[in-house]
C-alpha cells in the first residue's frame, strides 16, 4: 500500500505549524493532566471525555461519546462510570479514501510516592509539561490532536477520514475502552492504520509487544493450632521453595532466552518472570491468633518471547510447578490462570510503519528507530478484536518515565511528535 508523498510547500507549511503551536500543545497535555484520570479506580473519566471531545468538536469533528456497558468494566466500578470519546473526520472525497485511527488512553496510573512537584498540577516548567500521564500518555493525545490541527492550519485538504479517539481502561486490560469499541463496531475493520501515541519517543516506531502469563499458585496446608503445628501442614513453608526455585533456577533460565525481535529495554529482549505477590495467614493488621496457614499463594508475571509461544509456556509452569511440589510428600500447589496475551507483532512493511517512518524523517531528519514493548498495551485490541493488524505505537515521551515519580514530558518532544504525525497522516490519507 503506497504512501501518499506531501508536496514539499505543504510539508513546510506543518512543520512551521507544528512549531507554532508550541506553547498550545504543551498546554494541552497540562489541562488533560490537570483532569486526574486515576486507575485504579478509574476517576474523573466522563470530565476528560467532555473535555478532550469538545476540543475535538470545535475543531470540527464530529464527536460520539460511548458509555461501555457494565460487564466491560472492572467489578465495584459502578462509582467510576468509564467513558470513552471518538472525533471523525469524514472524507471530502467522493470515495472515501483510507481511513486512520489515532487512539490514545484517557487513563493514567496512581501517582504513588516519591514526588517533588504536584503529579496533577501539568505545569510548564524548564522545557517539560510535568505530572502524572505527561508522557504515558496525556502528551501522546496532546500530539494526536494537534497533528490534526496543524494539518488544517496548513490548509491541507484530506483523502480520507481521520479518526481520534480517546478510550479508557487501558492501563488495566483495556476491556472497556479499545476492546470494547472493537467488539461493538466502533472501530471500523476496514481502518486502513492505527497509530497510538504510547511514549516510545519521537525517534522510535513500537511494531509490537511480548506476551504476557499472569498466573496465581496456591499452596493448600491443613490448619491446626500454632502451638501443635505438626498436628497440620503450613501453606507458607510449603511455597517457599518454590519461591526459592524461581529466584535460583527460573530467573537465570529465562534470562538466558533472547528474541530476535527489537524489544526495548535491552533487559526485557529476554523472557522475564516477577513474582508481583505474596499472601498467607490470617490477612490483616491486628491481633492474630495461633494458627497454622493452611493458605498462601503467589502472583506470578511471566513475560514471554514470540519465539516461545503462549501454550509451550503454559505447559513449562504447570511442570516446573508440580515437579516442586512433587519434591516432598504432602506438599499440593494449584494454579489459576489470571491473563494470558499472546505477543503481538505488525506485518512487516505495513502502512502505518512506512507513514510513521515517513514523518519521523520530514519533522526530525532522521531513520525512525523500529522498537518492540516490554509490556502489552492496546494494540492486541485492534489486531484480535478489531481485525486491524496494521497498528503501530509511535508517540511522544520518555518511556523509562512511565508509572514513575515526577514524569514529565519535553515540550520538543511533543512538537516533533505532531509534525511526524501529521505528515504521517498526510501521507496514509493523502492531502493537498
Ligand atoms: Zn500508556
Amino acid at each position: 500500500m503506497p504512501l501518499h508523498p506531501v508536496a514539499s510547500g505543504l510539508e513546510a507549511r506543518i512543520l512551521h505549524q507544528a512549531e507554532a503551536a508550541r506553547d498550545e500543545i504543551a498546554a494541552f497535555c497540562g489541562e488533560l493532566i490537570r483532569i486526574p484520570t486515576v486507575n485504579p479506580p478509574g476517576e474523573n473519566y466522563r470530565d476528560c471525555a467532555a473535555f478532550f471531545g469538545g476540543r475535538l468538536a470545535a475543531a470540527g469533528f464530529e464527536v460520539t461519546f460511548d458509555d461501555p456497558p457494565a460487564e466491560t468494566c472492572p467489578p465495584g466500578s459502578a462509582a467510576y462510570p468509564r467513558q470513552n470519546v471518538i472525533g471523525r473526520l469524514e472524507s471530502p472525497v467522493q470515495d472515501g479514501g483510507r481511513r486512520l485511527h489515532l487512539n490514545g488512553h484517557l487513563d493514567v496510573v496512581p501517582p504513588g510516592a516519591g514526588w517533588t512537584t504536584d503529579p496533577f498540577a501539568g505545569e510548564v516548567r524548564d522545557g517539560s509539561v510535568w505530572g502524572r500521564g505527561a508522557s504515558d500518555m496525556k502528551g501522546g493525545i496532546a500530539a494526536s490532536f494537534f497533528a490534526a490541527e496543524v494539518l488544517r492550519r496548513a490548509g491541507a485538504r484530506l483523502g480520507g477520514t481521520l479518526e481520534i479517539s480517546g478510550t479508557a481502561d487501558e492501563e488495566t486490560g483495556g476491556h472497556a475502552g479499545v476492546a470494547w469499541l472493537a467488539e461493538s463496531g466502533q472501530i471500523a475493520r476496514d481502518t486502513d492504520a492505527v497509530i497510538i501515541p504510547e511514549p516510545f519517543g519521537s525517534h522510535r516506531v513500537c511494531v509490537g509487544h511480548r506476551g504476557v502469563y499472569w498466573f496465581r499458585v496456591v499452596a493448600d496446608g491443613e490448619v491446626a493450632h500454632g502451638s501443635m503445628p505438626f498436628l497440620g501442614r503450613n501453606a507458607i513453608t510449603d511455597l517457599a521453595p518454590l519461591l526459592e526455585e524461581i529466584r535460583t533456577e527460573w530467573v537465570p533460565e529465562l534470562a538466558a532466552r533472547r528474541t530476535a525481535v527489537p524489544v526495548i529495554p535491552d533487559g526485557a529482549r529476554s523472557a522475564t518472570i516477577n513474582v508481583n505477590s505474596i499472601r498467607g495467614g490470617q490477612a490483616g493488621a491486628g491481633t492474630e491468633s495461633p494458627q497454622v496457614p493452611d493458605r498462601a499463594e503467589l502472583v506470578a508475571d511471566r513475560r514471554f518471547l514470540p519465539e516461545e509461544g503462549l501454550e509451550a509456556v503454559r505447559a513449562e509452569v504447570a511442570r516446573r510447578v508440580a515437579d516442586c511440589a512433587g519434591q516432598e510428600p504432602g506438599r499440593r500447589y494449584r494454579i489459576e490462570e489470571l491473563l494470558a496475551v499472546e505477543p503481538v507483532q505488525t506485518p512487516p512493511g505495513s502502512l502505518a510503519t512506512e507513514a510513521v517512518r515517513y514523518g519521523v524523517r520530514g519533522a526530525l531528519g532522521v531513520e525512525v528507530e523500529e522498537v518492540a514493548s516490554p509490556g502489552t498495551y492496546d494494540h492486541k485490541h485492534f489486531a484480535r478484536i478489531a481485525g486491524v493488524p496494521d497498528c503501530v505505537a509511535y508517540g511522544p515521551g520518555i518511556l523509562e518515565l512511565a508509572h514513575r515519580p515526577d514524569e514529565h514530558c519535553p515540550v520538543d518532544e511533543l512538537v516533533r511528535s505532531t509534525g511526524a504525525l501529521a505528515l504521517a497522516a498526510a501521507a496514509v490519507l493523502g492531502a493537498s
